[in-house]
Parts: C-alpha cells; sequence; structure tokens
C-alpha cells in the first residue's frame, strides 16, 4: 500500500433520533458524533408499518425553524374538515 495517499479513518457513532438506534461508520470526516432524524429500523418504507403521526412533518419543521404560525394551517385544515362534514351530510 501506498504512504501518504490514504485520508486518515476513524469510527463514529451515528444515532437515530426517532428510535434510538446507534450504528457505528467508517468516517474520514472530522466529526465524533451524528444524528439521524429517520433510519432504516423506524422508517415506515423499511418497516411497512404505520406512519407516525407524532412526529413533525418536513413542512412543520420548517415552519417552526424560521418562525411561521401553525395556527393558521391549523385553522384552515380545520374549515376545510367542516366542508367536507357539511358536504356529506347535505348528500
Ligand atoms: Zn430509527
Amino acid at each position: 500500500m501506498k504512504q501518504g495517499v490514504h485520508p486518515k479513518t476513524h469510527y463514529i457513532k451515528v444515532k437515530c433520533s426517532a428510535c434510538g438506534a446507534v450504528y457505528i461508520v467508517l468516517t474520514t470526516t472530522d466529526v465524533t458524533d451524528m444524528h439521524l432524524p429517520v433510519c432504516a429500523k423506524c422508517h415506515p418504507a423499511f418497516t411497512g408499518g404505520p406512519i407516525d403521526t407524532k412526529r413533525m412533518t418536513r413542512v412543520q419543521q420548517f415552519m417552526k425553524k424560521w418562525g411561521y404560525k401553525l395556527e393558521q394551517q391549523e385553522e384552515q385544515k380545520e374549515q376545510a374538515q367542516q366542508k367536507q362534514a357539511g358536504k356529506s351530510q347535505a348528500q
């Protein structure tokens, strides 16, 4: 093996924020640990289970990060549900 051309590698812990699973990963970066929002053990695409509705959606995370109000969205959702309920009662 040629000396001085290969990057230095080390193992880090990668932790899933949703389910708490820990993975040991080989990396060349300087980080010591890393967090994932979701992993293969808990993502519905891999588990086949229902989507966790308690976790915030990408839009909700964006709104929270940048300080937008979610109240308007919730009011609009309620109004839409009331409209649908009214239509189903009329039929
Ligand atoms: Zn996970």
